[in-house]
């Protein structure tokens, strides 16, 4: 079937370079880029660091400095609510629709709830978007007391930009290990020891009873039978995936909407990808949904590929970022598994590396602060050899050099 008009829903990060993508494939049909945010696209990254310290405006996080080159139908705040598959039409809510013979579904997530009693009082604040952002900021300048609710990295990023703006901070958390999904024990360790060395105070392994005000909130109860007095909590407690125009037309959705590597759903008309994808974890078995700035990118170009029935660009290896007190943490692979470690550097230092090795092969890196050795595994890590352990450990070692050298 010839493709002459597509939909994407969803107007951040998947969506714009999935557009991106289509032109640069060729693809001169319809692009209709359709967002439920007032906004053009942004990024969120600096939601939880920049945009929490300084004065921010949407231009300066803009996805986009201008769109007239992609010649496309970008439309804001307009929810699309209906698909309807046979006659190939995405509704809008206001009655608004467009005609598309494939649709790509980059619906991303919202904060998830607390579901805790008193979550709703003035002062309880979540972060996923620019106007969360904004009214946060408004009220953390001026707050004694901070409570921080989950110990992932977003709750630790704006944990950070508390104790900056000079906040008595207690990150509260079920999980005794932070960020422990995507670091691992060890290093979700050291960074929450990071985090004590700056004042915040863990305090892991209990959960929420309540939150306690009357119009605003003013402490926080725990399940300990602990109150710790709060004129200000932020909620981070993951995303939930906007799945209900999935759900809608029966696609298989299991914490996300499933797709294949390419994007593709069950239906051969509509695909997924981003924050709400779940999809083949990149090496080894199971289902993954990636929340990332590089998986965005780099699905939503082969998302665009496999719309268009061309080539899929290769898939690169999960990498991501996250900014706290002076640290730049990258990482790259799979550094939650008890591989061997080799260290590059001093993990009580400012700045150091760790790989992690399998049968002789590099399978993932963390660093703090040393950004350049985590690009280098990237390139080792996908040209999949055999690495020495003594050039891993070496600082005068170019880990891209050495995986062009190996191929
Ligand atoms: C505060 C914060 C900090 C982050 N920091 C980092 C970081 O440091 N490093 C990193 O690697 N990643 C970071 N991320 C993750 C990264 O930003 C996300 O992975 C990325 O934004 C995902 O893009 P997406 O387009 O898939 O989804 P989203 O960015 O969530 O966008 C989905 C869009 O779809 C819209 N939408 C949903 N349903 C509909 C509908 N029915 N109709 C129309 N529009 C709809 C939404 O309004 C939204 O605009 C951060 C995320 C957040 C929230």
């Amino acid at each position: 079937m010839t493709v002459s008009s597509i939909a994407i829903v969803g107007a951040s990060l998947t969506g714009t370079r999935a557009a991106e993508a289509l032109r640069s494939q060729g693809y001169d049909g319809a692009i209709h880029l359709i967002g439920g945010e007032s906004h053009e696209p942004y990024e969120r990254p600096p939601l939880s660091k920049r945009v929490l310290l300084e004065s921010t405006a949407h231009a300066d996080l803009a996805l986009r400095q201008e769109w007239d080159s992609l010649a496309l139908d970008l439309i804001t705040d307009e929810h699309v609510v209906e698909l309807d598959t046979p006659g190939r039409r995405v509704v809008m809510q206001s009655g608004r629709e467009v005609i598309a013979d494939r649709v790509l579904l980059a619906t991303g997530g919202a904060a998830r709830d607390l579901q805790a009693p008193g979550e709703r009082l003035t002062g309880v604040h979540s972060v996923r978007d620019l106007e969360d952002a904004h009214a946060l900021r408004a009220e953390l300048h001026a707050a004694e007391n901070v409570v921080i609710i989950g110990n992932g990295f977003i709750g630790l990023e704006v944990a950070a930009s508390a104790r900056a703006c000079g906040a008595n901070v207690t990150v509260v958390s079920l999980t005794r290990i932070p960020m422990e999904r995507s670091l691992g024990a060890r290093w979700g360790t050291l960074i929450g020891r990071r985090h004590e060395r700056e004042g915040v105070v863990m305090r892991t392994g209990v959960g929420i009873a309540e939150l306690h005000g009357t119009s605003r909130v003013t402490a926080v109860a725990l399940d300990d039978g602990t109150v710790l007095p709060a004129d200000l909590v932020i909620v981070g407690v993951g995303m939930t995936p906007r799945t209900e125009l999935a759900e809608q037309i029966g696609l298989t959705v299991a914490g996300g909407i499933v797709v294949d590597a390419l994007g593709a759903t069950s239906n051969p008309a509509i695909f997924a990808a981003g924050d709400v994808a779940v999809q083949p974890a990149w090496r080894g078995e199971g289902l993954v949904r990636y929340e990332s700035f590089h998986n965005a990118e780099q699905q939503g170009a082969a998302v665009a590929a496999a719309m268009l029935g061309c080539p899929a660009p290769v898939r690169e290896v999960p990498w991501f970022w996250s900014d706290q007190f002076d640290m730049n943490i990258q990482v790259t692979g799979e550094v939650q598994s008890e591989a061997e470690i080799i260290l590059r550097g001093d993990p009580d230092s400012d700045a150091f590396s760790a790989f992690h090795v399998s049968d002789g092969r590099l399978v993932g890196a963390f660093a703090i602060n040393q950004g350049r050795d985590v690009r280098g595994a990237m390139s080792l890590i996908a040209a999949d050899v055999a690495v020495s352990t003594e050039a891993l450990a070496d600082p005068s070692v170019d880990l891209r050099r050495l995986a062009r050298s190996s191929r």
